[in-house]
């Protein structure tokens, strides 16, 4: 299965039209059905992605298509002129889920690199010029969030970006101390890489950067844009070290799969960094956006989804952690690094799809999967029996090789 002739058909129109960043996509995709997609030529795929922890509800959900559309009939949007009830419904519940204390304020912004930048400028307003992030990270692509990115391929052609950032070793607590001074405005780290290959940080590390930016009077700030909203069976990665950041930035799967990100600052300090006039957005928090990530937040609520999530990751790391030719699966929830014992993954990826699952490849060596948070035992089990198979006959094949 290789989509059919309407795929082939959309794939050379879009080659014609769509400016080439993502070079050519695997299929042209068509509608979806909770855990499930179907391309143009309507062959079925499981999606084990997600659209990249996004589709937090799946696809299609009920409940989520009848609060846009509900919202989209009543007030779509309003310029920041103007407050709605939708997005201070989700400014509450956002403090209310992160536990922020008193003080605490949120922003709003339309994607996880445009938190990022927000973020960026909460940490400039310190009048302080360095700021720390980690090799591996992945903060977004605008030239501020990119400026925290670590990965060269990115980076290089565009230089110069915004200027002051330093890379330090993740999980290295030695070299996170020696780099660390007053001068420093923030760190910027993920408490899971996520695009380096779903790679956790350590307890001892995270403690490490709340220890010694408090010391040193800097910003601790967590990019949870891959990691928050229930990703990991916690609202918030965080919560499950017990350590409270000063910034969260979220995006992701706030919205559900309508596109939303926020900034959540934690006490007073944080939240009045950035004063009237000193950033905003025309579309960050509009009333449909809100109201899409309210009816996220409240499914993941009602159906009890924290729970389900942290079951099915375990459930997933027990039997695919068993399987010969894996190694380990590193990260937490639904948010999984699948580590194969031979740099193998973009083929495993290649061979998934055309056997109807979507995965993905985030380096040589792992498969990534961050499904919807709604996904069952009973739909990701074919997955597993063909990951074991096809990870048996790749092992057969490289011996015959040998
Ligand atoms: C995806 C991602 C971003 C960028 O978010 P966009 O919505 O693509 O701009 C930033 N940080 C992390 C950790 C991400 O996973």
């Amino acid at each position: 299965m290789t989509g059919g002739p309407l795929v082939e058909q959309g794939l050379e129109r879009y080659q014609n039209a769509v400016m080439g960043t993502f070079g050519r996509p695997q299929r042209v995709l068509a509608r979806g059905e909770g855990s499930y997609v179907w391309d143009a030529d309507g062959n079925r795929y499981l999606d084990l992605l997600g659209g990249i922890a996004v589709n937090a509800l799946g696809h299609a959900d009920p409940e989520w298509v009848a609060a846009i559309a509900a919202q989209a009939g009543t007030l779509a949007h309003a310029s920041n002129f103007f407050a709605t009830e939708p997005q201070i419904a989700l400014a509450e519940r956002l403090l209310d889920i992160s536990g922020a204390p008193e003080g605490s304020r949120v922003f709003f912004a339309n994607s996880g690199t445009e938190a990022n930048e927000a973020a960026f400028k909460m940490a400039r307003r310190t009048g302080r010029t360095r700021i720390l992030a980690l090799e591996k990270s992945f903060h977004g692509r605008s030239t501020g969030a990119l400026a925290l990115t670590h990965k060269a391929a990115y980076r290089e052609p565009f230089a110069p970006l915004a200027p002051g950032v330093e890379f330090v070793p993740p999980n290295d607590v030695a070299a996170l101390t020696a780099a660390m001074g007053d001068d420093v405005s923030a760190v910027f780290i993920e408490p899971i890489q996520g695009e380096a290959g779903v790679v956790p940080l350590t307890h001892e590390f995270l403690q490490a950067v709340r220890d010694l930016t408090s010391q040193h009077g800097a910003l601790m700030i967590a990019d949870e844009v891959q990691t928050g909203i229930a990703r990991t069976g916690q609202w918030l990665a965080m919560q499950a070290h017990g350590i409270q950041p000063d910034v969260v930035t979220l995006a992701k799967g706030l919205g559900g799969g309508f596109p939303i990100g926020a900034v959540v600052a934690f006490g007073h300090d944080a939240a009045t960094m950035l004063t009237a006039g000193q950033h905003g957005t025309t579309f960050g928090g509009n009333p449909l956006a809100s109201a899409a990530a309210l009816a996220t937040l409240n499914a993941i609520e009602n159906r009890g989804l924290l729970a389900h999530v942290k079951a099915m990751g375990e459930w997933i790391k027990e039997t695919v952690g068993a399987l010969p030719g894996v190694v380990e699966v590193r990260g937490e929830g639904l948010l999984l690094g699948i580590k194969l014992e031979s740099d193998i993954s973009a083929a495993v990826a290649a061979a998934a799809i055309d056997a109807g699952f979507i995965i993905n490849p985030p380096s040589p060596d792992t498969i990534r999967l961050a499904p919807s948070l709604t996904l069952t035992r009973d739909e990701a089990q074919p997955f597993v029996a063909w990951l074991a198979d096809h990870l048996a006959a790749a092992s057969a094949a490289s011996k015959d090789n040998a």
